[in-house]
């Protein structure tokens, strides 16, 4: 028997049996790991999809804490299964999570759907996520192809083209297909993904204490250098947005950021899209609160600026300004939800990352020229670019 590209019946089995002799002798401890339960291994590998285990792990298990089953996951709201989600970034993951535990539940009975087929109907499961369930938990003959596999096999295969691409996806999952075997296909595939994060790594692989370096085409060219090609480097967007932070006695404003936005379901504090980041200097001003109330109907009145500060979110490079308001007069007018709610009850909203930073700054004070004992402007009209700044 030939496989795809020409490796033999012979080969394939040798691959088999040094790659899972080599993580026999190599055992990955990870929470997830030795538990045959579809939901433990569907929720490490959905978290699992860009993140780091080590950023995963306490992740995972706050999570099983809190959504220890199915049930448990389907029975709960979005927004507590935003708020477990909080900080792991992706929310189209939680949210698809949810949604696919639900359909679970009233479309198979709370049972695991045990085809790759059949789990790649469900929210959020894709090819890799199908087969990596199908096989870790069920032991099916799924194959299995993400970063690590995909690297691993680019090189056993010396296929120097992008692998991203759709002939490299088309031949790159037709290898795995023919290598996964037919009994042990969970140790087989984990295997293979610890061989890619451990030996066979994007920069500067172990080839001389690889298991499977006499099947390696790629090493045996010494061309494991330049395989697979570097991903084509893409420029951030530089976004300028400003926060504000709208107080009304103890309560502050959030709104629910909706579903065509980044962070659909979050709770956020309002913000203004900028040409450009003004100085801290400008900040709070008359325009910003002029512009405030364009957009939202809210009169307020200034109180300070916080630093600025910036964050990535995909392909966008966000700086961050930020002011906090004292609420005037006025009714919210755009269409979403909106709550005013104390310091103490946002900590069980879940919110983007930087509007919870906003929290705890907000929390540990030192913006406040009342607290500090400083005269607080009297409303946007007599507002001056002169201001007390926070400490
Ligand atoms: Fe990767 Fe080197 Fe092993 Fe080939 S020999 S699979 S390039 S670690």
């Amino acid at each position: 028997m030939t496989a795809p590209d020409g490796w033999t019946a012979r080969e394939i089995a040798a691959f088999r049996r040094k790659l899972v002799a080599w993580s026999t002798r190599t055992p990955r401890e990870m929470p997830w790991r030795g538990v045959a339960d579809p939901y433990r291994v569907w929720i490490s590998e959905i978290m699992l999809q860009q993140t780091t285990v080590a950023a995963v792990v306490p992740y995972y298990q706050r999570f099983m804490a809190r959504f220890p089953d199915l049930a448990s996951l389907a029975a709960a709201s979005e927004q507590d299964v935003l708020a477990a989600w909080e900080g792991l970034g992706y929310y189209s993951r939680g949210r698809n999570l949810h949604r696919a535990a639900q359909a679970i539940v009233s479309q198979h009975q709370g049972q695991f759907p045990r085809t790759a087929a059949e789990l790649q109907n469900l929210p959020g499961i894709g090819r890799y996520t199908a087969g990596a369930i199908a096989s870790f938990a069920f032991d099916l003959p799924a194959p299995i192809l993400e970063a690590n596999t995909q690297r691993v096999y680019a090189r056993l295969l010396a296929y120097a083209a992008d692998p991203r691409t759709t002939d490299g996806q088309t031949r790159l999952w037709g290898f795995a297909a023919a290598l996964v075997p037919a009994a042990g296909a969970g140790p087989f595939n984990q295997a293979l993904i610890d061989l890619g994060a451990l030996v066979c790594t994007p920069v500067a692989p172990r080839c001389p204490e690889c298991p499977v370096k006499s099947l390696c085409r790629a090493f045996r060219e010494g061309r494991q250098g330049k395989i697979p090609p570097p991903k084509p480097r893409q420029k951030p967007t530089e976004v300028h947005e400003l926060a504000v932070a709208v107080r009304r006695g103890g309560r502050w404003l959030v709104r629910q950021r909706q579903a065509t936005e980044r962070w659909a379901g979050m709770w956020d504090f309002p913000r203004l899209s900028l040409k450009e980041s003004p100085s801290p200097s400008q900040l709070p001003g008359n325009s910003v609160l002029k512009d405030l109330h364009a957009a939202t109907g809210l009169v307020t009145g200034a109180i300070a600026a916080l630093p600025p500060f910036s964050h990535s979110v995909t392909r966008y490079r966000i700086r961050l300004s930020r002011v906090v308001v004292d609420y005037q007069s006025g009714s919210w007018r755009p269409p979403d939800a909106v709550q005013w709610l104390t310091l103490e009850e946002l900590a069980h909203q879940p919110m983007p990352m930087a509007a919870r930073r906003f929290v705890k700054d907000l929390l540990a004070g030192g913006w406040d020229p009342d607290a500090a004992g400083l005269v607080r402007s009297a409303g946007p009209r007599s507002l001056t670019g002169r201001q007390k700044r926070p400490r």
